[in-house]
């Protein structure tokens, strides 16, 4: 498999507060990669040194050219009372990163939209606009929109905020079918739905940790021992860690 993230001592800080030691982090195509660890570790932040919308204040962070990012931030942070439909928020997501001055929609691109909103049980939203929604119907409308798009690499954080149990289940179902043909790197704290699709597991608490063994998990996310499913986990998820 070939390697297209390279972190090579990456830190950040907000002004006086350290959010990121100096880490190196290598992720291959179409691994699934599980963010966890405690709330303030360092999680978000990772991400948006991935997105570019912060920079290092150390090292170097290396994405492959042919690689495109869709990013979905922690909370819902835009004018909802946009005039804008859900169909068009998905279109949306499907433009190029140059954006034409005029740009019309394909019928494959429309369809392309009608099958990732009946994946995601939200067709019958298609015609709403987004003011119309409820914060979880909202997020699978971000998710949908990421989804269509011609992005390689999904960057989810705490995607199943908002959602509920069920929602949420069936979220992990379609990021699992994404898994062969896109690299995914969620950040969550459902830990029992992300150890399912994860191929490995990195802990954050202001440095990278890629976690070994489900005991070690526990341990570190304090989960206590009568997380019976995770001893069960299979071991061979939870990879090696330096
Ligand atoms: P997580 O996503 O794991 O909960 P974050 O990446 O959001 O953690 O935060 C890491 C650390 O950086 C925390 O100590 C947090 O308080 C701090 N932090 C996050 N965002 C800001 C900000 N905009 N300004 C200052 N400090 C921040
Ligand atoms: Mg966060």
């Amino acid at each position: 498999m070939s390697e297209i993230i390279k972190l090579e001592n990456v830190s950040f800080c907000y002004d006086n507060i350290c959010a990121i030691e100096p880490t190196n982090l290598s992720i291959e195509k179409n691994q699934c990669i599980a963010l966890v660890g405690p709330n303030g570790g360092g999680k978000s932040t990772i991400l948006k040194l991935l997105t570019g919308l912060l920079p290092p204040k150390t090292g170097k962070i290396s994405i492959d050219k042919d690689e495109k990012i869709s990013y979905i931030a922690q909370g819902i942070n835009f004018d909802k009372n946009f005039p804008i439909t859900v169909e068009r928020v998905v279109l949306l997501g499907l433009l190029e990163s140059k954006i034409k001055p005029i740009k019309r929609f394909s019928k494959e691109d429309k369809a392309i939209v009608e099958k990732t909103l009946k994946q995601l049980n939200i067709l019958n939203l298609k015609k709403r606009r987004i003011n119309q929604l409820s914060g979880g119907q909202l997020k699978r409308v971000l998710i949908a929109r990421a989804i269509a798009s011609k992005s390689t690499i999904l960057i989810l954080d705490e995607p199943e905020d908002g959602l509920d149990k069920k929602s949420s289940a069936e979220l992990y179902q379609e990021l699992e079918k994404l898994k062969k043909d896109k690299t995914i790197l969620i950040v969550s704290h459902r830990i029992e739905n992300i150890l399912k699709i994860a191929d490995k597991v990195i802990y954050i608490n202001k440095t990278l940790k890629e976690l070994k063994e489900p005991q070690e998990s526990m341990q570190l996310l304090n989960l206590g021992e009568n997380i019976k499913w995770l001893k069960q986990y299979k071991t061979t998820n939870l990879c090696k860690m330096q």
